[in-house]
């Protein structure tokens, strides 16, 4: 099952994405699952089977669509996850992953513009696989850590570098309004039979400058589950965007940023295409 979120008439809903369209489970079952970090909660899919029935559709081409979980309680990051990035970066190995967090309110959805700054022109792509967690838990070992995810998506950590190379924390650079895209929907983790057969690409322009197989994470998924709930609780909704593999914009030659008009796609087999257009972040007021 596909799950989406997305604005239809200026109304913020979800839903299953059934083709050419998304069956608004939103606007039959809102008020138990208002949100889809909410209905994720609600753990009962033959609850969204029922609703489905009665549920009005939405045609795709009339929709907006919103980061998948447009505001989860916390969206973990990880860097340096693969060693193709490791190296091109310079940074040691390590035994332990490196995580940082995004707010909410540095997403954005499938094909909405990734904004670039007016005090940055050195904005870079990162494509990634992001885990929503469905069922929460602190202390989760490996070996139950896949039973807490709710699906899988593509996730573009687009990232400042300048502003993420001011001091040794990646907050700022990772954190500007309308940069982190998500989407277009979660594939449930039922459908996912074996993550390490997928693979994931990133395209500038219809250019591949990205291109790993899922396999290749430093820190699988299982890993990084049980290390992050080991000092936060992961609540449903959470998000964990995974790292991304080599060939960042930054460490090429020439060094390759991106600018208003250019197309970034991240596509992940099984999972999904995410695309953005970037644009100019409208002048400031003043
Ligand atoms: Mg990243």
């Amino acid at each position: 099952m596909k799950l989406a979120s997305f604005r239809f008439a200026r109304h913020d809903s979800w839903g299953i994405v059934d083709g050419d369209a998304i069956v608004d489970l939103g606007a039959v079952i809102g008020d138990r699952g208002p949100d889809l970090r909410a209905a994720i909660g609600l753990a009962d899919w033959g609850l969204f089977d029922q609703a489905r029935q009665a549920a009005p559709r939405r045609r795709i081409d009339e929709i907006e669509w919103l980061p998948v979980i447009p505001r989860p309680d916390k969206i973990l990051c990880v860097g340096l996850n693969y060693e193709s990035h490791r190296r091109e970066t310079g940074r040691p190995e390590s035994a332990h992953p490196t995580i940082f967090l995004r707010v909410a309110a540095s997403q954005t959805g499938h094909g909405a513009p990734i904004l670039r700054p007016h005090v940055s022109d050195k904005l870079d792509y990162e494509g990634e696989l992001a885990v929503i967690i469905g069922k929460p838990g602190r202390y989760i070992s490996q070996a139950d850590a896949l039973s807490h995810v709710a699906g899988y998506a593509c996730y573009n950590d687009a990232t400042l570098r300048d502003w993420q190379q001011h001091n040794s924390q990646f907050t700022p650079g990772k954190n500007f309004d309308g940069t982190g895209a998500f989407g277009p929907w979660m594939v449930t983790a039922d459908e996912i039979a074996d993550l390490d057969a997928l693979r994931i690409a990133t395209r500038v322009n219809g250019e591949t400058v990205q291109e790993a197989g899922l396999d290749q994470m430093i820190f699988p998924v299982a890993r990084l589950i049980e290390y992050c709930s080991s000092f936060t609780t992961l609540e449903v909704g959470d998000v964990i965007a995974t790292g991304t593999p080599g060939g960042v914009g930054f460490k090429r030659d020439p060094q390759l940023f991106l600018k208003a008009g250019d197309r970034v796609e991240v596509e992940i087999t099984g999972v999904g295409l995410l695309v953005n257009t970037i644009a100019d972040e409208p002048a400031p007021p003043h």
